[in-house]
């Protein structure tokens, strides 16, 4: 892996990736060169292959970032006069009724704080409530705290009442189990630069095939109707408009990677000894996570921010940056906290640099207080 200068991502996309797969990028690809779709046939029928889907499922790409994707499917797979259940842990979720709202689709919130998993006892209620509720749409790794949501177990509620189920398993899919022959999903959506450590500008919707075959007419916008796409997809072998052919091309080459390093449950691996390399390490220089472990999930780790009064997140994401690890902000509004990603090409002897930077940024400052003020008070 080559560096250089670049700091290293902890950001849950755009991620940092291996030099194979920025070197993928140094060509040119023309949309209607036969290489280039057997390129992205290839890659879709292996999307489709890390969820277990080949039987039922096809894999539809998206140009644009992952949200263009979730919009894409929401329009896409619920018609008009749905009715779409969201259970809402977080900011993700909070953008899935947003852009049910936007595309004036009717969007039930079934509200629960940050830090609870959505269970499937709380969606078959929810459903049980609310009959003309048509699908739900479920986030599975909540990226804005890194909790995960028991997918399969709502699925399950989800089928038993023949409600559509969308997911937007973005920072999720190729890292965490998801096994459509056992949770039944309408519709999984994730996108290049997150798990599968390709860069960002696509996305794709791994579709129930018996679902999109009815889907015609349901979506508002040509541009984001994923039916269009795969029919037009099917009947040619290109993308409908111009394609994102250097982000095709490197995600192909990190598939590849992902294929040969041992597929999901070897990245699942690396990201979770990653992720327990880094919250030992953090937890001895004294800081807290936001979740409880049971409930956390190996791709991006929230921490309380230090009750020191001279913790300045600005400051210290400086400090950081220069010993070269870029953070993430929190996204929680009622506790301040940030953010530290878990994925990308990076592994845990990295997650010990990342600590020894962290250490030297709170000396630097002068950060002593590092617990965050509600655990320090009770101490
Ligand atoms: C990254 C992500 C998205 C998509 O965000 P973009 O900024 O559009 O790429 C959607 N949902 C989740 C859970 C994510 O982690």
């Amino acid at each position: 892996m080559i560096r250089g200068n670049d700091p290293i991502l902890l950001t849950p996309g755009p991620l940092t990736t291996s030099l194979a797969t920025k070197q993928a990028m140094l060509r040119d690809w023309g949309s209607w060169d036969s290489a280039f779709n057997a390129m992205t046939a290839s890659l879709c029928k292996d999307l489709v292959d890390v969820v277990h889907g080949a039987a039922t499922h096809v894999s539809v790409p998206l140009q644009g970032s992952g949200t263009f994707s979730v919009e894409a499917a929401i329009g896409t797979v619920v018609p008009r006069g749905g009715r779409v259940l969201v259970p809402q842990n977080g900011a993700y979720c909070q953008r899935v009724l947003r852009i049910c709202k936007y595309l004036g689709r009717a969007a039930v919130e079934l509200p629960m704080p940050e830090d609870m998993q959505a269970t499937g006892k709380m969606v078959a209620e929810a459903l049980d409530r609310d009959p003309a509720i048509t699908h739900v749409t479920q986030v599975h790794c909540e990226t804005g705290t890194g909790i995960l949501n028991p997918l399969h177990d709502i699925a399950a509620e989800c089928a038993a009442r023949g409600k559509g189920l969308i997911v937007d398993a973005m920072s999720s899919f190729g890292a965490i189990d998801i096994d459509v022959r056992n949770t039944p999903i309408d519709a999984l959506v994730a996108a290049s630069g997150k798990c599968l450590e390709g860069v960002p500008g696509m996305g794709f919707v791994v579709l129930n095939r018996n679902t999109l075959e009815k889907c015609a007419g349901n979506s508002h916008s040509l541009a984001m109707d994923l039916y269009d796409q795969w029919t037009y997809m099917q009947k040619t072998t290109q993308w409908r408009y111009t394609p994102p052919t250097h982000v095709v091309a490197a995600l192909r080459c990190a598939v590849d990677q992902f294929i040969a390093e041992g597929g999901r449950p070897a990245r699942q691996r690396r990201y979770q000894a990653s992720c327990d390399t880094l919250i030992a390490g953090m937890e001895a220089l004294g800081f807290k996570t936001f979740l409880p472990r049971a409930i956390q999930a190996p791709i991006i780790v929230t921490f309380h921010a230090p009750a020191d009064p001279a913790y300045r997140f600005a400051d210290f994401y400086q400090r950081v940056r220069e010993r070269g690890y870029i953070l993430y902000p929190g996204k929680l509004t009622k506790v301040e906290t940030f953010r530290v990603g878990c994925i990308g090409a990076i592994d845990s002897n990295e997650m010990r640099n990342v600590v020894s930077a962290v250490a030297e940024a709170l000396k630097d400052a002068g950060i002593k207080q590092v617990a965050p003020a509600r655990q320090s008070a009770a101490a």
